[in-house]
């Protein structure tokens, strides 16, 4: 998948912007230059909430102590 922004690198980074009231949800798929240099960075250091970021799924180890 391409960097919705400048169309040239793969997207790394999906953000996925809830929108306050109406809860609709856009998603941006971007590349990390595109994404560093974009508001979403910004607005995230300063404002999380409403705003979820996360990089492709990394493996999650079970954590058998927490099942028990
Ligand atoms: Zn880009």
């Amino acid at each position: 998948m391409l960097c919705e922004r400048c169309q040239k690198r793969e997207a790394v980074v999906h953000v996925t912007e809830v929108v306050a009231g109406s809860g609709e949800m856009k998603k941006q798929n971007l590349c990390e230059p595109c994404y560093s240099e974009s508001d979403i960075a910004k607005t995230l250091n300063a404002k999380t909430a409403g705003w979820t970021s996360y990089h492709p799924p990394q493996t999650i180890l079970p954590d058998d102590e927490s099942n028990r």
